[in-house]
């Protein structure tokens, strides 16, 4: 269980999380939602050790985690598939799956598993990151953290300036780690595809935790209205 519990997050004199409270159990997909500056990028963020917070805001399995680091972090199973992808501009695809999958911990993803899922990566193992398409780099930022087998996945618009087909592909991927038993933190823009894919949603508003619930049976209308803060 990865439970955040009355996290506050700052940067400098500016608070951005204030008092956060949620828990994303083994196995099950949550959506974070709310607009630009709500600090959904700030929450993965500090769930992924890549920001400083309070030792015990952060916990799994019981374990206080907060404060971390991102190494640390990974190798306790909690991967984070960064906004706007950041591959190893100077190495090849086939390098950068290969450094996370040695950076990460030993488990059923392996690079010729994610090779297999998505034979469109094959024919792009030789090219430099630089040298990908959006959509291809996408791809190639969530295979990066499959093979790191973590058991919370969080992805940070992972969907976002892609084709119609290629979101279809990167769901795909998402869906297959689901079904390995794979825990996903996602923000997602798209409201109604992040109801969709998840088991549970947590509108963010200003930094704060202002309404969650069942993805299936959310209230669109109030979930709207906490996305716009009105
Ligand atoms: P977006 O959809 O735009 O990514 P978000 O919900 O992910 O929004 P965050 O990126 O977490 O929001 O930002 C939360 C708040 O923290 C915003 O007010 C933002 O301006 C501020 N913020 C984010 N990163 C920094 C930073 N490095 N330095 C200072 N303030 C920051």
């Amino acid at each position: 269980m990865l439970r955040i519990e009355s996290l506050d997050a700052h940067y400098g004199l500016f608070q951005a999380l204030f008092g956060v409270t949620l828990s994303v159990a083994p196995g099950e997909t949550v959506s974070l939602i709310g607009s630009n500056g709500a600090g959904k990028t700030t929450l993965l963020r500090a769930m992924a050790g890549a920001l400083k917070v309070r030792r015990d805001s952060i916990r799994l399995d019981g374990d206080p985690v907060g404060g971390a680091s991102e190494r640390e972090q990974l190798a306790r199973g909690v991967a984070l598939v960064p906004e706007g992808r950041r591959l190893f501009p100077s190495l090849t695809v086939h390098e950068n799956l290969q450094l996370a999958a040695r950076n990460g911990r030993p488990g059923a993803w392996t690079v010729e598993r994610v090779l297999e899922s998505f034979p469109a990566l094959r024919p792009l193992l030789a090219r430099p990151a630089t040298a990908l398409s959006g959509g291809q780099q996408q791809l190639v930022a969530i295979a990066r953290a499959l093979v790191c087998n973590p058991q919370y996945l969080l992805c940070d618009e992972v969907s976002l300036g892609l084709s119609p087909l290629v979101v279809e592909e990167v769901y795909q991927l998402l869906a297959l780690a689901r079904r390995d038993g794979m825990a996903i933190v996602l923000v997602e823009q798209n409201v109604r595809r992040a109801l969709a894919e998840s088991d549970r949603y947590v509108c963010i508003q200003k930094g704060r935790v202002v309404l969650e619930g069942i993805s299936a049976s959310a209230d669109r209308h109030a979930v709207a209205q906490a996305y716009f803060g009105v």
